[in-house]
């Protein structure tokens, strides 16, 4: 429409600091699609984009919450029959002193909520490198900053010890742990877990704990283990939901629970709360399938796990008889993070591997990685057939390329 209006609407500067690399590189994938290829998409974790239906009793359960009337705003903090089904399974894990538990719009929302109740302008937290990109588009919207420790490729993905204590400073408010881990798939040892707890105590830092994959562990001799159990002293808010382990990502539905001391976490739990208030509820009829997600049948889990376990074998396979491509095997999750031994950026490359080969994939500087590496992150949730032909159109790129 054209009109006689001479001004634009001018975006907020710190929108400048805003990014998320994973839909960006969507745009250039749909503008193939429009040209009439199919797009072989190995870029989004949304398990209901392949072969993960969500459990039929969970859909059962969002319906007859429909019915049954929970229509309108729900508890701020969660219905009551989801923060008492949070809490039950949270302590049978090991989780002790649990002094609040909140329920958002995904888990990404409670996380910005998190973030927002605890940064001024200038602070940081410590961030893994590579990461998830969510984390550094909310310190970007606040004005704070990451400041990344390296994970080590060298030794599974597990943080950088030393590089993480090098990096604390005045500013540092907190530390992230994804665990098991977007985007390398790494479960991390009680070790180096109770390295970190250590770190966290003696700089008077809160604990982060990404553990939105923690039932999707791949290699049993690999146990997860929540960093809140190791930690009952300190104050620990650790994030998990129901769009991966329980197949709904769209039903927009996560937590957090906050462990520790009541007197280190009560103020600052207030201010969370109040942003909570504030945007009314999460989705009603949707937390009202939490319950039955945590308490009824698992089955699925098992279904899911052994899907992921062939699809990460196929992955690692395909890694070891490919050049240029080394990879550390992922045990949990779905991602995989292979590093690529290439002459030019690892975002040219998955560019032009998707206008050529029509295979998407994201590029490692998308996540951070250390200066002079080059990676991509590749989804293994599609079905074995899609996977393989994208792993042959990747390897008969590479030949061709260089
Ligand atoms: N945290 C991690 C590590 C993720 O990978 C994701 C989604 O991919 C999220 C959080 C956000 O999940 P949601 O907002 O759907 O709970």
């Amino acid at each position: 429409m054209t009109t006689n209006l001479t001004f634009r609407i001018a975006p907020a500067t710190r929108m400048a600091n805003v990014s998320y690399a994973i839909r960006d590189l969507a745009v250039v994938a749909d503008k193939v699609a429009r040209q009439g290829h199919k797009i072989l998409y190995l870029n989004i974790g949304d398990p209901c984009k392949y072969d993960f239906p969500t459990p039929p009793h969970m859909v059962e359960a969002a319906a007859r919450a429909m019915r049954d009337g929970f229509n309108g705003y729900g508890e701020s903090l969660g219905e009551r029959s989801a923060v008492e089904a949070i809490r039950a399974r949270a302590e049978a894990s090991g989780f002790q002193g649990i002094q609040g538990i909140m329920v958002g719009l995904g888990s990404g929302e409670v996380i910005d909520n998190c973030l927002t109740a605890l940064l001024n302008p200038g602070d940081n937290i410590l961030t893994p490198c590579p990461e998830y990109p969510l984390y550094g588009a909310v310190l970007g919207k606040l004005g704070a900053q990451m400041n990344p420790y390296f994970l080590s490729e060298e030794n599974g993905w597990e943080p950088d010890l030393e590089d993480l204590a090098a990096r604390i400073n005045p500013r540092t408010k907190a530390i992230l742990l994804i665990n098991p881990n977007n985007p390398t798939g790494a479960v991390y040892s009680r070790a180096t877990l109770l390295r970190v707890a250590e770190l966290a105590r003696r700089h008077n830092l809160l604990i982060l704990a990404d553990e939105i994959y923690d039932q999707l562990i791949i290699d049993e001799d690999c146990p997860h283990i929540s960093i809140a159990t190791l930690a009952p002293d300190l104050p620990v808010i650790t994030f998990n939901g129901l769009s991966k382990a329980y197949l709904a990502p769209g039903w927009r539905i996560g937590w957090a629970i906050a462990t520790g001391p009541a007197d280190t976490l009560g103020d600052y739990l207030e201010a969370v709360y109040k942003l909570l208030r504030a945007r009314l509820s999460a989705p009603n009829p949707f937390m009202h399938v939490i319950a039955p997600a945590l308490q009824g049948p698992q089955d699925h889990l098992g279904v899911v796990r052994e899907k992921l376990r062939r699809r990460r074998d196929l992955t690692v396979q395909w890694a070891a008889a490919t050049p240029r491509v080394s990879l550390v095997a992922p045990r949990g999750a779905f991602y995989a993070f292979p590093r690529l031994d290439i002459p030019e950026e690892d975002k040219q490359f998955v560019t032009a591997l998707v206008e050529q080969k029509h295979v998407l994939c994201v590029h490692g500087s998308g996540f951070g990685e250390r200066p002079g590496t080059r990676h991509m992150r590749i989804v293994f949730l599609p079905e074995e057939e899609v996977l393989s032909a994208a792993y042959q159109g990747i390897t008969e790129f590479i030949a061709h390329r260089y």
